[in-house]
């Protein structure tokens, strides 16, 4: 673990948290709960995840995904109740309760990113594209550097092509790249949850490893505790970094415990 900026503050939400106050834990999912898979569909969570993310949110804790997957790919990898989802990078959500919420994109640009995905599909059939809400996701996980290479070029090729005026984001992840119409980001969930919260007495911190959490922990700032999960050092908005994989299980037992002992205090 390290603590990249306010010492105090990882101690002080644990403290807050042992005293009773409420936590509000987002979380993203892949390369945080689980593991990189040259399949993503495969991207199981890590076989830690389920038991202490459902003590976490039986003790009381607020528990949120914040994903770029689409919002029913993770409830089919995550089988957990009590948990809200927000997915394609907060453009839809659903509730514990079933609830489900999406955003509406600007029509134009949804024909925009009907356009490239359609053009892709032929010019490039058999490689993994991934539509969500007001995104297009272009993969080139698992395939061969010259591949690889050639996709990227297309998708620069037709981005030129058809959005002459700039409108769509691009923001490159791990082994690929997306499109997004301008919208929600997992910045916008974290200010909708804090709206949601307002007036309360809670400790909230938002967990991932994406350049696009880096928009979450911008919005939480100094309002909550930022961890960024990364095996290396990077720029960020975080407090705390933590290693992939048994950092973060330590991290959540951390925080199961201290939830725990809140509920004990309660008592
Ligand atoms: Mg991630």
């Amino acid at each position: 673990m390290e603590v990249l900026k306010y010492p105090n503050r990882l101690a002080s939400t644990f403290k807050r948290l042992r005293a009773g106050t409420r936590g509000v834990l987002l979380c993203d999912y892949d390369g945080t709960l689980a593991p990189f898979r040259e399949d993503p569909s495969e991207a199981r969570p890590y076989t830690w995840v389920p038991g202490i993310l459902g003590d976490i949110a039986a003790w009381g804790t607020r528990v949120l995904i914040v994903s770029g997957r689409a919002a029913d790919d993770l409830l089919k990898l995550l089988h957990l109740e009590a948990i809200e989802i927000w997915g394609s990078h907060g453009r839809e959500r659903i509730q514990p309760n079933g609830t489900r919420w999406v955003w509406k994109p600007n029509a134009e640009t949804e024909h925009l990113l009907d356009r490239i995905e359609n053009e892709l599909r032929r010019l490039a059939p058999g490689k993994r594209l991934e539509r969500k809400v007001g995104c297009l996701a272009i993969h080139w996980r698992g395939l061969s550097q010259t591949d690889a290479e050639w996709l990227q070029k297309t998708v620069d090729e037709l981005r030129a092509r058809f959005d002459k005026h700039g409108v769509l984001m691009v923001k490159a992840f791990h082994m690929g790249v997306e499109l997004q119409a301008p919208g929600p980001n997992k910045g916008s969930v974290v200010s909708t949850i804090l709206d949601e919260e307002k007036g309360a007495d809670i400790a909230v911190c938002y967990m991932g490893d994406d350049q696009t959490d880096e928009d979450a922990f911008q919005e939480l700032g100094e309002r909550g505790l930022n961890v960024l999960v990364s095996p290396t050092p990077r720029l960020t908005f975080a407090d705390v970094r933590l290693e992939t994989g048994d950092e973060v299980r330590l991290f959540l037992e951390q925080w199961r415990d201290a939830v725990r002992g809140g509920c004990d205090h309660d008592e």
